[in-house]
């Protein structure tokens, strides 16, 4: 996966086996930026841990149950509503 810019940061975005990330499904080390996603995981819990993780990177400091309901809201409302997702794409065509 490409890098992703995360409050002026570049997070390196990788793949790795689930077992080097005992319990958890996937991870964000703010101090190295790098964000690691389970292997296991299908592609929409990819995009919801990326989410997750996104928002750890942004603020280490939320609680992780802030995390997870602003991750699945977040998700919700750009899943429900494409055409608010799409004003966040460039577009060539203008
Ligand atoms: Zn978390």
């Amino acid at each position: 996966m490409k890098s992703i810019k995360i409050g002026g940061n570049m997070y390196r975005v990788y793949m790795t086996k689930d077992e080097n990330l005992g319990d958890a499904a996937a991870d964000c080390d703010n101090q190295k930026h790098i964000i690691r996603i389970g292997r296991g995981a299908k592609p929409e819990a990819v995009r919801h841990f990326l989410l997750h993780e996104i928002l750890h990177a942004l603020n280490w400091e939320w609680e992780e149950k802030e995390i997870e309901m602003l991750a699945v809201m977040i998700e919700q409302v750009l899943v429900d509503n494409p055409h608010v997702t799409q004003l966040f794409l460039k577009n060539e065509d203008k």
